[in-house]
Parts: C-alpha cells; structure tokens; sequence
C-alpha cells in the first residue's frame, strides 16, 4: 500500500523546533507585547534569533541562504507560524515576500536573482506585489490599465495599484501592467516589472485603512516610471502566467498559516470551555457547544488533508489548480467559523480586545478576499468539475484524482 501519513524524521524534527521557537520566543514575545500594548517593537531582535537558530527562510533553497524545505514541509512550519502574529515574518517566509521569493526563482535572470531575491532572502530588504487596481475588478486581472509603453530602450509606466500589501518599506514592486493591448489572448497582454520603489514617479498615496486596521496595504500612483528593458521579469507577455504560477503555493501557503491561526482559536475555545462554569456544570458539559468543537475539529480536519494534498501534488510537479482552489476556499472560510465559535463560547470576553481572537476574526475576514475571493474559486471548481465530467463521464478527476 502506497499512502503512508507517517512524517518522515527530519519534517518531525524541524517541525518541533519550530513548535519550540513559536511558543517559547514568538509567542511569548506577542504575548507580552499585547499585554504592554506596543506592537511591533522586538521583531528585528526575534528574527535574529531564528536566523541563529538556522530557522530562516525555510522555504528557499540552501543556495540562497535557506533551509531547502518543499512544499509538503513548508505545511507544517506554515501552521506552527500560523498560531502566532508575525512567525511567519519572524522567519522570513511571510506574504508577500514568501510568494515574491518563489516568483524571482523560478523566472528571474541570474542578474536579477542577484540584485533582488539574495538580499530579500537574507532579510535585508522587503517588497511587494502590485497587481490590483481601484478602478477595475481585481478578479478579472485581464482588464488592468496600468500601461507600460516603449521609452527608446526604456518603459514608461502610468497606473493606479491598491491594496499593495508590505509596500511601504518596499525596496521594490513587482508590477503587473498591460505592455500589449491588442494581443490574443487577453492573458497575453500583461508583464511583470521589478521596479525600484525610489523610482521617481512611483508614489505611495496612503496606507488603505481596513477593518483590521492600518496594515500596509498601500495605494500607489505610477507616474511616468521610468524602467530598463532588465526590469522585467519572466519575459514580455508573462505576466497573467506568472501571476498564476505564483498564486498556487503562495495561496496554499495561506492556507497553512491559516490552520494555525484557526488550530489556535479552536484550543481557546475548548480551554475556555472546559473552565466557565454554569448552571452545576462547565460549557463544554454542553452539547450545543460540544457541536461547535466537532463542527470545528471536522473541518481542520478536512483543511490539513486538502493542504497536504495540495501540496503533494505542487512537490510532484502534477497539475493542482482544482485541488489549490478547493484547499483555499475551504481554508479561508473554516478559519472565518472556528474564530467566530471561539468568540461566540468566550462571550463577552471575545468580544473584548483582552484576547487575541477579535483581532483574529477581523484578519480571517480578508482571508475570503485575498487571492482570489471565495466566488472566483467557486466558479473555478465548477468548471473542473464540469471539465472532468465531459472528459471521462465523471468526476472523479476533479474531486481528489487518485484518491478513492
Ligand atoms: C488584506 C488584503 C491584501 C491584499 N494584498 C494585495 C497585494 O499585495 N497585491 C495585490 O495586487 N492585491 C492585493 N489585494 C487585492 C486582492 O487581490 C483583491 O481584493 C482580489 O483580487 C479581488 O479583487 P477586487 O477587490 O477588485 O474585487 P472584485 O474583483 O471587484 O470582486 C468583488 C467581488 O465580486 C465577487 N466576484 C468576483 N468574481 C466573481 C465571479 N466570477 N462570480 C461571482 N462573483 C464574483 C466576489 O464576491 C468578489 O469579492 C489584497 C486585498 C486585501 C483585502
């Protein structure tokens, strides 16, 4: 028999030192800082710490100064950074720096690789992604335009980017923008730039407020950026491609960060359950809030099974668009229920600021959003789905493949 769930060694060995290094120093760290109310202050030193530790950068390859895990490892380290604020930063493997990374291996020239994904690797620099514009529909991104116009041996970009997560602090921007209006297909229209955040005319106009608060996600004016024909990455015409090619692990790699965070709400649930005491009893003596741990424990269930498997499939090189979709559909809205049950069993407490799982439930709601909303994956499985059934008469190939 070929399955086989056991972990090998060295996955359950980096696995608990990075257990060990989130509870004991990331963790504590938050912990103290929220109690203390100033956020942030501590990250520098705590990521020197994982770099001592030789937990940085796991996802990238030793060349480049990384621990060389794949994606199926990446699971793992994902969840155990996922159960606190800022692991996945304290380790260097956070959004969208982790996915950015990812980008500039797999499509940059050596010169570029050089230039921009070393030092990110090693910490000393950040970016960002500016594909999504206010104008037009981020779902769709066929119809951006932001432009990029020949310049002698140059381009010139105008547009208008928003929601540009890690911007400020940015060294640089990869940039989508539409360098082919008229070539078929439309998915051929657009190409990446890394463009240099100190370029003149690349203007951040604000820090977008959102419901979770000031997260620097940031609107951006391009006005007459000048670039080299060397900014671009991954060749003219690439960048629908590339955006694709870097949104299926780096959503995945959501989605494992994810289960931390909901593995997190669901233990706060069952420890305030098993300690509020009412009516001779304690809540979890109830059945109605018993249902919310066994909605709870069967859906983190089904999330790590459809993450892993996802992630098998990208460490094979097999297709795993279908099995991505579903993972982060799935994911995203677990996560949105299991933080809400934990509020709901801790009463007014949970709706206080003196837990964790307010701020929580207001991060989970931009996880339905990000990278691809919940209807775009919907409709993409359906397609699938529809694709399979024509093709073989069912439709098992978009349900699992192999599995049963
Ligand atoms: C916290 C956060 C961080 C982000 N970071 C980045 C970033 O770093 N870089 C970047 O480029 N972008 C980023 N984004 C933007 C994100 O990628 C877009 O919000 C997303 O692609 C949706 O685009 P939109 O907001 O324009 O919504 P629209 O495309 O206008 O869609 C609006 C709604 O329409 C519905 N919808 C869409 N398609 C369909 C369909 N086919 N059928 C039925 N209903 C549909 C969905 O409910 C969707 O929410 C971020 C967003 C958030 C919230």
């Amino acid at each position: 028999m070929a399955i086989d769930f056991t972990l090998p060694s060295d996955v359950v060995a980096v696995r608990q030192r990075v257990r060990a290094f989130m509870e004991n120093e990331v963790g504590a760290a938050e912990e103290r800082m929220r109690r203390e109310g100033h956020w942030r202050r501590g990250y520098a030193e705590l990521r020197e710490r994982a770099k001592a530790a030789g937990l940085w950068a796991p996802h990238m390859p030793a060349e480049f100064g990384g621990m060389g895990l794949g994606p199926l490892a990446m699971a793992f380290v994902s969840a155990e950074c996922g159960r606190t604020m800022m692991g996945a930063y304290v380790l260097n493997c956070h959004a969208p720096d982790e996915g950015n990374m990812h980008t500039l291996l797999h499509h940059a020239t050596a010169e570029q690789k050089e230039r921009w994904l070393r030092p990110l690797v090693d910490g000393k620099i950040r970016s960002c992604f500016a594909m999504t514009e206010p104008e037009v529909a981020g779902s769709d991104p066929t119809g951006i335009r932001t432009a990029a116009v020949r310049d002698g041996d140059h381009w010139m970009l105008n547009g208008h980017k928003w929601f540009i997560s890690g911007a400020r602090g940015a060294a640089f921007a990869i940039v989508i923008a539409k360098t082919d209006p008229d070539v078929q297909p439309p998915q051929a229209r657009n190409t990446a730039f890394i463009v240099e955040t100190d370029t003149p005319g690349f203007n951040i106009v604000r820090d977008v407020e959102t419901m979770a608060g000031h997260g620097n996600h940031c609107e951006i004016r391009l006005e007459n950026v000048r670039v080299s024909e060397s900014a671009i990455l991954g060749g003219r015409g690439q960048g629908h491609r590339l955006g694709q090619a870097r949104l299926g692990p780096a959503r995945l790699a959501h989605c494992m960060r994810w289960i931390g965070s909901a593995e997190k709400a669901l233990e706060m649930l069952v420890g305030r359950a098993l300690e509020r005491e009412l009516h001779g009893g304690v809540l979890a003596d109830k059945q109605l809030v018993q249902a919310m741990m066994a909605e709870s424990a069967m859906e983190l269930y089904a999330a790590k099974l459809m993450v892993l498997h996802a992630a098998y499939l990208i460490e094979q090189g097999a297709p795993f668009r279908q099995e991505v979709s579903i993972a982060k559909h799935h994911v995203a809205n677990m996560l949105w229920r299991i933080t809400d049950r934990a509020i709901q069993v801790h009463g007014a407490l949970g709706y206080s600021t003196d837990t964790p799982l307010e701020s929580m439930l207001r991060h989970a709601r931009s996880a339905r959003l990000v990278d691809g909303a919940d209807e775009v994956h919907l409709s993409q499985i359906a397609a699938h789905v529809i694709e399979a059934f024509r093709a073989e008469g069912t439709t098992r190939g978009a349900t699992g493949r192999d599995l049963l």
